[in-house]
């Protein structure tokens, strides 16, 4: 899809104008000016005074046209960055419209098409917005449907009852760290995971390296006097090491971390169900660890083999079992929607089969397609679901939840994500996992360590927050652990030494 667009010059306006043509359309090219190519053409009239006033008019090859206007009042802003922002949402407004009516698709989310919708709900609760104004709000302003509006609103009550504090945790921080191996690379990831057979070389120097960070940090975190309130190991796949390995690890975690007994959660993702063993489990029991995550995906075994998993469906059944008969009893399982060759009868197979295991909690992802990963390099290989279909699945998912005990407490969305829908964790009350509450919702720092961790550090003040991303691949991340080390302890020193 060629869209040529006039009356708007300024260049800060092209990846938003991009990225909401991409909701609509599999591949779109943006030009600026008149294009003969273009298969349509939309005419922005854009007015900044004290109001906001602007129209857009689409054109397409049959002579059709749309149109529709949008005026908001300017709010007086500090920063040039926040005027912006107000005048690109009245754009996107009538930008969206326009397409809307021409291809007859309603955009859920509106005009938003960032990771965290739920943020901007808790903005408004925290600034004391009465709910219902606040959902007006946000339905005017960003075109939100009243179905996303109940979701969000679903998940914030939710998230506030299980973290009642959630607004006032800036002073402790979460911990995540990452194990970059898993046993083998699934066609969709794009997460730092490298077959682990024949790198226990490179496993050795990483584990030497994470248990260092380990070491460092929790010796900041116990001179400053800063509470961990969450730890979750992801990757890859952190039971991909060795029992032994897994071992060590925690003990470094209760040797070097301050009070891990007070610790609110500690989750260990289990992923990929052929890593799991009797061995493993005993070790997460001995160190407290009862939150895991075995992830199906999917319950058909055609699929499995296509997306590259290497584990049977009867061995996540199985090793659920054996999870559960050895006392974990917090279990996660992921479900995707979408993956290639699925549709409504084999995600309806997969619930079916989930209703044989019953987790605590069950999250529910729609494929996306990730720039780096196998399947998007290939895309011609990987049929998919459409759009309808898509949306049908995550419905079905909805209701499935909502029957069988389920209610969802956290959401993020992705770019490329089928049919623009979003992920969900649902989860049995009070099963909730706290983690991914707070990377979501942004309110503390996460520390991440180990290979491919992101930190996020959030200013404990303002809410500022500044990245520091360790490096994905194990060699360079042996090379320069203990520089990262320092510079995030120089991070947290900025931060924390005002709250002495
Ligand atoms: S198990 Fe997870 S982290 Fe590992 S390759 Fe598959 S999707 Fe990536």
């Amino acid at each position: 899809m060629r869209i040529s667009i006039l009356g708007i010059e300024d260049e800060r306006f092209n990846r938003p104008l991009q990225l909401i043509a991409n909701l609509f359309f599999e591949e779109t090219k943006i030009i600026r000016g008149n294009a003969e190519e273009a298969d349509i053409q939309i005419i922005f009239n854009l007015q900044v005074k004290k109001d906001i006033s602007v129209s857009a008019e689409l054109t397409d090859k049959s002579g059709k046209i749309l149109a529709s206007d949008y005026q908001k009042e300017m709010f007086p802003s500090g920063s040039e960055k926040e005027r912006f922002k107000q005048i690109k949402n009245a754009v996107a407004h009538v930008y969206l419209t326009v397409l809307q009516d021409w291809t007859g698709i309603t955009q859920k989310w509106g005009i938003l098409t960032g990771v965290r919708p739920t943020k901007l709900l808790h903005r408004k609760v925290r600034e004391g917005v009465p709910i219902q104004f606040a959902h007006q709000q946000l339905m005017d302003d960003y075109l939100i449907t009243d179905e996303k509006i109940e979701l969000m609103q679903q998940i914030v009550d939710r998230q506030l009852a299980v973290v009642p504090d959630l607004y006032s945790l800036q002073k402790e921080v979460s911990i995540y760290i990452g194990i970059p191996f898993c046993p083998t690379k699934c066609a969709y990831c794009t997460f730092p995971a490298y077959a682990i057979n024949g790198r226990q070389g490179s496993v050795d120097s990483f584990l030497g390296g994470l248990h260092y960070e380990m070491k460092k940090i929790g010796a900041w975190l116990k001179e400053n006097g800063v509470r961990i309130t969450t730890v979750y190991y992801g990757g890859g796949t952190p039971t991909s090491i060795t029992a032994e390995e897994m071992d060590m690890l925690y003990e470094e975690m209760y040797l070097s971390f301050p009070d891990v007994e007070n610790i609110r959660e500690i989750t260990v993702e289990a992923g990929r169900p052929d890593t799991i063993t009797p061995e493993k489990l005993e070790i997460l029991k001995k160190w407290h660890i009862d939150r895991i995550s075995i992830n199906p995906q999917s319950y058909t075994q055609e699929t499995l083999k296509a997306i590259g998993r290497h584990h049977t469906v009867t061995e996540t059944i199985e090793k659920y079992h054996l999870a559960r008969e050895m006392g974990m009893n917090n279990i996660n399982m992921d479900l995707i929607i979408g993956l290639p060759g699925e549709g409504i009868s084999e995600f309806a197979h997969s619930l079916a089969e989930t209703k044989k295991l019953m987790p605590e909690s069950l999250t529910v992802h729609t494929l996306s397609f990730k720039r780096a990963s196998e399947m998007t390099k290939n895309k011609a290989k990987y049929k998919v679901a459409e759009r309808e279909e898509v949306e049908s699945m995550m419905e079905l998912a909805q209701d499935w939840t909502k029957d069988h005990g389920y209610v969802p407490y956290y959401l993020y969305r992705q770019k490329n994500i089928l049919g623009n829908l979003e992920n969900v964790g649902y989860s049995f009350p009070n099963q909730e996992s706290i983690y991914n509450i707070m990377i979501m919702e942004e309110q503390q720092t996460i520390i991440g360590l180990g290979c491919g961790a992101a930190s996020k550090f959030i200013d404990p003040i303002t809410g500022k927050i500044t990245h520091f991303a360790n490096p994905k691949d194990p060699k360079s991340y042996n090379d320069g652990f203990e520089a990262y080390t320092n510079d995030k302890i120089k991070i947290l020193d900025g931060l924390f030494s005002c709250l002495k």
